[in-house]
């Protein structure tokens, strides 16, 4: 069975252990929208010891701090859902008043155009950074 977390085939891998992964998916409707990943294959955090659950959140709250830090959103939207690959995965989403679904779910009704605009360069570069900094303490 094809995975398209194992296959990597969404998104750039811009932080990882022998565990976890941070992958940025960045598009023109959410910039700075990332996903944590488990690589291994387990669905559930209760499948997990309380050592690894913990640092798979320690994992995503660094990331959403550091998205709140580059971009000052609105909002950051948590999900896990994990209904369609078998890997625990969190998305984190930096959401603003202008964007296409607000206050929807980033899964929800479209509501405007929307902000259009991907990270810039420097955005990328400092959040490439700051993530690789935060999690290697
Ligand atoms: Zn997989």
């Amino acid at each position: 069975m094809s995975c398209v977390i194992c296959d990597g085939s969404e998104g750039e891998i811009i932080w990882s252990d022998k565990i976890l992964r941070v992958v940025l998916l960045d598009h023109l409707d959410y910039k700075g929208y990332c996903r944590v990943e488990l690589i291994s294959h387990q669905k559930e955090m209760t499948d997990l010891d309380e050592a690894l659950q913990f640092n798979i959140m320690r994992c995503v709250f660094k990331v959403e701090a550091t998205l709140r830090k580059i971009l000052n959103p609105e909002k950051i939207n948590l999900a896990s859902l994990g209904n369609k690959t078998p890997h625990i995965h969190w998305h984190i989403i930096p959401r603003f008043k202008e964007d296409a679904h607000f206050p929807n779910s980033h899964w929800g009704e479209r509501l405007r155009q929307g902000l259009r605009e991907n990270l810039s360069a420097e955005e990328k570069k400092e959040l490439i950074t700051l993530i690789n900094e935060s999690l290697s303490q």
